[in-house]
């Protein structure tokens, strides 16, 4: 649906970068419009929605995960007026000013845009890696380790960087035994990391080592196909689970042609600024930069974003002014805490459980359709999926149960369900499984689902 009005600035994506330009810009009264992204360029909240703790982002001594960080961050945003969709942008004009930028569901008019798409993890496209996908070969550790099918078993981990370092130390956690397989014969994590590997009993590493395939049976991935690329020999490796941690690729497939990139795909900036090849249009977080890459530079270079934004915009006259109520600007409540007796608090009727003892009343005494939600704690997609799937079972009140699996704390119900991977979203009526769908889909494909299986 077209919206006739002109936006003062649009911000494309949800890491640190775009909600930090959000907050600027909402605090100097702009009411940014944020596409968080779905799906495209990563998820909402960006690539420390795949992390455990975040150590080094200053104002937390203690530390905070990644998906907490971001969850405060957009509250932040939200709080000081950003209007968010939880959409990726799929088209943006900036031949014709007002710019355009398109998703699937609106289109607003823009006279400044604020790129924050940051950047994706990349591939192997290994001859079987399709069928072992999400079966075994996963490119979120963080996200996926705490799984049953990695529980016991030996893991590999390919890349040699800090990514690399930091999933193979979090995998010793669930894996009995983790080889780091590393292309060259040094790794380029930051010393502190490489020290961590090294002397840690739970890693082995294989220096000059590249995966050729994987190998298994039906959906059960059961060991890689090695060469050793000094040698030439190959090798087969008996591992239960492959996680790639081998480098990001920036999200700027929406800007070819349109403004200035190098070589590598990255957006080209100013020397000492973000601003880019088009006047208006700023680059900021990781989709511009090669050398940093931390969350705290992309949340500088989101506040120098959407400062530049604000100059450009009174400079050419086309401020267009928002004041918030201070009703509206009052900070958030702390969140309510759960009851905790799982058994008192259970209500036959009621849409919304959490916890494997709700799951196994609803199973045998209802005949309501069951949508269960595996989670876990550390996995950034999990709380990414919990609003959209809450409110799409919002629409189904009454008529469906709704239950939150967290599968570190029920990780014999994750088993039985065989669960491979978080988040998975499963089905049932009657006792029966009708269907389950893995990872993050869009909201019409749960609706379709539970719509088609009242
Ligand atoms: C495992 C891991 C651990 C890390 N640990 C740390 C750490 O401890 N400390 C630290 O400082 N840094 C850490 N980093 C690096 C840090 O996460 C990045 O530097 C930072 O997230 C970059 O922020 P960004 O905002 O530029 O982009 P990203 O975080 O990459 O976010 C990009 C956003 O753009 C959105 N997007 C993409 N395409 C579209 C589209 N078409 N439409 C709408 N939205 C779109 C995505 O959904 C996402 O929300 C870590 C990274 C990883 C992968």
């Amino acid at each position: 649906m077209a919206n006739p009005a002109v936006e003062n600035l649009i911000i494309i994506g949800s890491g640190p970068a775009g909600y930090t330009a959000a907050i600027y810009a909402a605090r100097a009264n702009l009411k940014p419009v944020v596409f968080e992204g779905y799906q495209m360029g990563g998820i909402p909240g960006g690539q420390l929605m795949t992390t455990t703790e975040v150590e080094n982002f200053p104002g937390f001594p203690e530390g905070i995960t990644g998906p907490q960080l971001m969850q405060r961050m957009k509250a932040q945003a939200e709080r000081w007026g950003a209007e968010l969709y939880t959409e990726d942008v799929i088209s943006v004009d900036l031949s014709q000013r007002p710019f355009t930028v398109r998703s699937e569901e609106r289109e607003f008019k823009t006279h400044s845009i604020a790129i924050a798409t940051g950047a994706t993890a990349k591939r192997l496209n290994l001859p079987c890696e399709h069928q072992f996908w999400s079966h075994g070969i996963s490119a979120c550790a963080i996200c996926d380790g705490a799984t049953p099918i990695f529980r016991g078993v030996d893991l590999a981990v390919i890349g040699g960087g800090d990514t690399a370092a930091e999933e193979a130390i979090y995998l010793t956690k669930y894996g009995s035994h983790v080889h780091l397989l590393v292309r060259r014969n040094e790794l380029r994590a930051s010393k502190a990391m490489q020290d961590r590997v090294i002397n840690n009993p739970k890693i082995t590493v294989h220096w000059n080592t590249e995966a050729v395939d994987v190998f298994g049976e039906a959906n059960h991935m059961k060991g890689i196909k090695l060469r050793n690329n000094q040698t030439g020999e190959e090798s087969e490796l008996h591992v239960r689970g492959l996680f790639y941690a081998i480098g990001h690729t920036p999200n700027t497939q929406l800007f070819q042609g349109q403004l200035e990139l190098d070589d590598t795909g990255y957006i080209v900036t100013q020397h000492g600024s973000v601003e880019t090849s088009v006047e208006g249009v700023y680059a900021v977080g990781d989709v511009q930069d090669h050398e940093f890459r931390q969350a705290i530079t992309a949340a500088g270079s989101g506040c120098m974003g959407a400062m530049l934004a604000e100059r450009w915009l009174s400079v050419n006259g086309l401020v267009q002014e928002f004041h918030q109520t201070e009703t509206e600007a009052a900070a958030p409540e702390a969140p309510k805490q759960q009851a905790t007796d799982p058994e008192a608090s259970f209500d036959l009727a009621s849409t919304h459980h959490e916890g494997g003892y709700a799951l196994r009343k609803l199973f045998h005494e209802s005949d309501r359709l069951i949508v269960v939600k595996y989670s876990s704690p550390t996995c950034g997609p999990c709380h990414t999926l919990k609003p959209i799937l809450a409110k799409v079972i919002d629409e189904f009140d009454s008529k469906v149960h709704y239950v939150e699996i967290d599968i570190e704390q029920d990780p014999d119900i994750a088993e039985n369900a065989q669960v491979t991977g978080t988040p998975t979203v499963q089905f049932f009526k009657d006792k029966e499984l009708l269907t389950e769908l893995k990872g993050v889909k869009p909201k019409s494909q749960y609706r379709e689902l539970i719509q088609s299986s009242l």
